[in-house]
């Protein structure tokens, strides 16, 4: 997997078996899922949502069951809620969230869920910079001998730390380390999942990432991860890439 100068500068939970989709609704292509984010964010940058209205009208549409246009695994910063970013609705979108964006069994898990019981045509990865837990991992050294006490969140630093070994030199090594880190978690939730890297090479699900910008609320995506067949290998390899960023 390599989306080197892919960065485009435009820009829950599981349930039950009878968790199923309205058939009213039916599933977009990737394209028109991504296009909806696109949209969404442009106008979260404006301003201009009107989140009540949109919780009102889409309350009774989806009760009887959920039917995202995508699954989003982002930081779980507060300033950074995908709903809002996106100006999506009640339904809309299968997020799950953790420091860092970083994936673990209970996230590859949810998005399984998502793509294979929901149907979801598109897996966002999202960071967004100022991320907290990239810096940690950029200026805390792994310990020696880890405080017990301390496990739970080292683990999130462990698992950034290896995004951080090849940045660029040149601009801002934290936003560099915020874009590697964004591409890491992508190919590990390909390399960690055996099933969602089979729907990524089937075709089945497309899977980006995005990068979000604090102060102007504008969303950097990247293109779509291409797969290439590899007899004998679920997953594709990770390559960190930053040089399409303007
Ligand atoms: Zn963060």
């Amino acid at each position: 997997m390599n989306f080197r100068s892919c960065w485009l500068w435009a820009a829950c939970c599981a349930a039950s078996a009878g968790d199923a989709m309205p058939a009213k609704e039916p599933h977009p292509v990737p394209t028109q899922a991504i296009e909806r984010l696109r949209q969404g964010n442009e106008t979260f940058q404006a301003g201009s949502i009107d989140t009540m209205r949109a919780v009102v009208i889409r309350r009774a549409q989806v009760a009887a069951g959920q039917h995202p246009i995508a699954a989003v695994l982002s930081c779980a910063d507060s300033r950074v809620p995908p709903e809002l970013v996106f100006n999506q609705g009640l339904g809309d979108i299968f997020v799950v969230r953790t420091a860092g964006a970083v994936p673990d069994q209970a996230v590859l898990g949810s998005l399984e869920y998502a793509v294979e019981h929901l149907h979801v045509p598109v897996v966002l990865v999202m960071g967004h910079l100022s991320c907290g837990a990239v810096k940690a991992a950029m200026e805390t050294p792994p310990p020696v001998k880890p405080d017990p006490a301390g496990l739970n969140l080292e683990r999130i630093l462990m698992a950034i730390r290896p995004s951080l070994k090849q940045l660029p030199v040149q601009g801002d090594r934290w936003e560099n380390a915020v874009y590697a880190t964004v591409e890491q978690n992508i190919a590990d939730v390909v390399r960690l999942s055996p099933v969602l890297a089979q729907a990524g090479r089937s075709g089945h699900v497309t899977f980006l990432g995005a990068v979000y910008e604090l102060e102007s609320g504008k969303v950097n995506f990247s293109a779509p991860v291409v797969f290439r067949p590899r007899p004998g290998h679920l997953a594709a390899p990770a390559t960190a890439s930053l040089e399409g960023r303007k």
